[in-house]
Parts: C-alpha cells; sequence; structure tokens
C-alpha cells in the first residue's frame, strides 16, 4: 500500500519535496482529494493518466497557491479577473487562453490552446502549493470513472501503492468538484460542468452562462459518458424501493424495504448531501444488492452538481469512460 500520512507540517514539506522531484501526492482539497503533479513535468503528468487510468485527451486542472502563480501561464480577461476575486479561493475553475510560451506541459491541456485554473481554498492544499511554489495538475484521485474519493481512505482503496504519497486531512468538507467556467471565447462564458459554486452565483458576477454548443467538439470530457459510478446500477427519481436493492436517500420521508439505506441528509440540506454524495455511493456499492436506488434531490443551488454527477453515474457503462 502507499503511504499514508496525517497532513501536518512535515508531510506536507516532504509532499512537496516529492512532488518537486517529479512524483505523484495525493492531497485534500475542499471538492474532493486530487492527484496532484507538477504541471511541467512531462513523466510526472503521464503517471498521473496512467494510475487512473485516465485518457489523454482529458485534460488537468492546474492548481496554484495565489493568483500571481496564475498570470504566468494564463491570459486573465476582466471577467476572469472579476470571477477569481469573488470565488477563490474555493471551488471555481477558469478555463483560460494558455499564455504562448507557457512551461505547462502539454500533456496537461491535452495539446488544447487552453488551460483550467483553481486556487483552491483546503488549507493543507494551500500549505502544498504555497511551499512548492509551482502550480500542480490535479485530476480527483480515483481510478477513472469512479466516483471521487472524498476521504484519504478512497484514494487507497482505488490507487494502492500507485503512488508515492498519500496526504490525509479528513473528509472533504464540500465533497462535489469544482464549477468549471470556459473564458477562453471572448464575451462567451460557457458552464461546463456546475460544481461547488451555484450557476446564480457566477451569473451574478459575470452574467449569464451559455450552454454548450451542441456541435461543438467536447472540450469538458467529465461531461462525456459514465463518469462518478459505482459498480452497481444506478436507479435515480427512486419513489419506492426493492428488498435487493440499496437506498441512497434524502429528507426526511424515506421508503422502507430496502437492504440497506444511507440518507445524504435527514433534514434536506443540499450542502449536506454533496458532502455525503460519494462517500455514500462507495459504501452502498455491495455485492449483496442489485442496483442502488437514489431519490429524487432538488435541482436549487448545489443540487445541479449533485443531480449532474447522478445522471452521470447512471449512465449504461462504455469503454470511453474517462
Ligand atoms: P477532473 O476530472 O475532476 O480533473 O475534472 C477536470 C475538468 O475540467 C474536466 O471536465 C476537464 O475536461 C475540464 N478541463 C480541464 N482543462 C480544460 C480545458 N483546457 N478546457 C476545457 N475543459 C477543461
Ligand atoms: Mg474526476
Amino acid at each position: 500500500m502507499s503511504r499514508i500520512r496525517p497532513a501536518d507540517r512535515h508531510s506536507i514539506r516532504e509532499a512537496a519535496a516529492i512532488l518537486a522531484e517529479g512524483g505523484v501526492v495525493a492531497f485534500p482539497t475542499e471538492t474532493v482529494y486530487g492527484l496532484g503533479a507538477v504541471v511541467t513535468l512531462d513523466r510526472a503528468i503521464a503517471r498521473v493518466f496512467a494510475v487512473k487510468g485516465r485518457p489523454a485527451r482529458n485534460p488537468l486542472i492546474a492548481h496554484v497557491a495565489e493568483v500571481a502563480a496564475a498570470r504566468p501561464i494564463v491570459q486573465f480577461d476582466e471577467r476572469a479577473e472579476r470571477l477569481a476575486a469573488a470565488f477563490w479561493p474555493g471551488p471555481l475553475t477558469l478555463v483560460l487562453p494558455l499564455k504562448v510560451g507557457s512551461i505547462v506541459s502539454p500533456l496537461v491541456t491535452a495539446g488544447l490552446p487552453t488551460l483550467a485554473v483553481r486556487l483552491p481554498a483546503h488549507p493543507v492544499a494551500r500549505e502544498l502549493l504555497g511551499t512548492l511554489g509551482l502550480p500542480v495538475a490535479a485530476p480527483s484521485a480515483n481510478r477513472s470513472g469512479r466516483p471521487s474519493p472524498t476521504q484519504a481512505q478512497h484514494v487507497l482503496a482505488d490507487l494502492g501503492d500507485a503512488i508515492d504519497l498519500v496526504l490525509d486531512g479528513g473528509a472533504c468538507p464540500l465533497g462535489v468538484e469544482s464549477t468549471v467556467i470556459d473564458l477562453s471565447e471572448p464575451g462567451r462564458a460557457v458552464l461546463l460542468r456546475p460544481g461547488g459554486v451555484p450557476r446564480r452565483a457566477v451569473e451574478e458576477v459575470i452574467g449569464p452562462l451559455a450552454e454548450r454548443r451542441l456541435e461543438e467538439p467536447v472540450r469538458s470530457p467529465g461531461l462525456l459518458g459514465r463518469h462518478y459510478a459505482p459498480s452497481k446500477p444506478l436507479r435515480l427519481e427512486a419513489r419506492e424501493v426493492a428488498p435487493d436493492e440499496a437506498l441512497l436517500a434524502f429528507g426526511p420521508v424515506v421508503p422502507k424495504g430496502a437492504r440497506r439505506t444511507l440518507n445524504l441528509s435527514p433534514k434536506g440540506d443540499l450542502a449536506e448531501a454533496a458532502a455525503h454524495l460519494f462517500a455514500m455511493l462507495r459504501e452502498l456499492d455491495r455485492d449483496d444488492v442489485r442496483a442502488i436506488a437514489v431519490m429524487p434531490i432538488p435541482s436549487t443551488g448545489l443540487g445541479e452538481a449533485i443531480n449532474d454527477r447522478l445522471r452521470r453515474a447512471a449512465l449504461p457503462p462504455e469503454p470511453a469512460a474517462s
């Protein structure tokens, strides 16, 4: 098994040294655990793709300790400045034009002329990035297509000893990934992935968000195919449940009769539900159930991200999952 260390000053310094030498390290963020490698080191980045089983056409998000660390690699326009000021540090990712001559490995961007950047809020992530002083590409630290890891143990369960170190910072407080906004085209802001910052909050800062054009090449493969998925099939919008099903419940009124039931939030709180989502999906994913039934969840606020993940997890299996 990989080494797992409680995140403290010493282990964070050790993690920064491993990354600087070209290693790969899993660390907590406020969204989910990330699997990090320095953005300039091709071999380390290639290892992140290999360890996850992630298709090379699925670009990574670069994480920075401060806005100043993003300026040499991407071009901020006025909308990007406003969003960064409003939501960084936090669960918002901006897709921006890559600067010409940038030292970022083309593996990170999957060869695109754009780069996704984020300034995370989690104190362990911030201390790690600050100590290292270099941007770190960090997709979720799970096998490609699986539910994202929100606890250090999930990382070990998926990636075993294939990585150099896991910093254990406890459960991730938000529990769903960042909102991804594409600002690479002037005058057009596109919601590529709903996430921790609700759509309305973004629109209050930069105005209405466009939907991805259908004929457009899919630039955000998190939007493609089965993803975030347990091994058992999911059945959504469940209002009753069969005896051979597990039930992922939401709210105070829960149908009886499931083999096993976990409640995302008995009081119907979407932030609590987001924080429990991936851990409960993993916990219900056992051989003694035929399927996992999921109760309806409202699509307001964080509910848009929760329902997005559930819909993708419920898609039928297909080999191109990323
Ligand atoms: P994750 O799988 O959690 O690392 O998610 C990263 C998300 O950001 C994926 O949906 C990526 O496709 C998206 N992303 C990263 N870089 C870019 C980029 N340059 N252009 C568009 N989307 C990107
Ligand atoms: Mg992921």
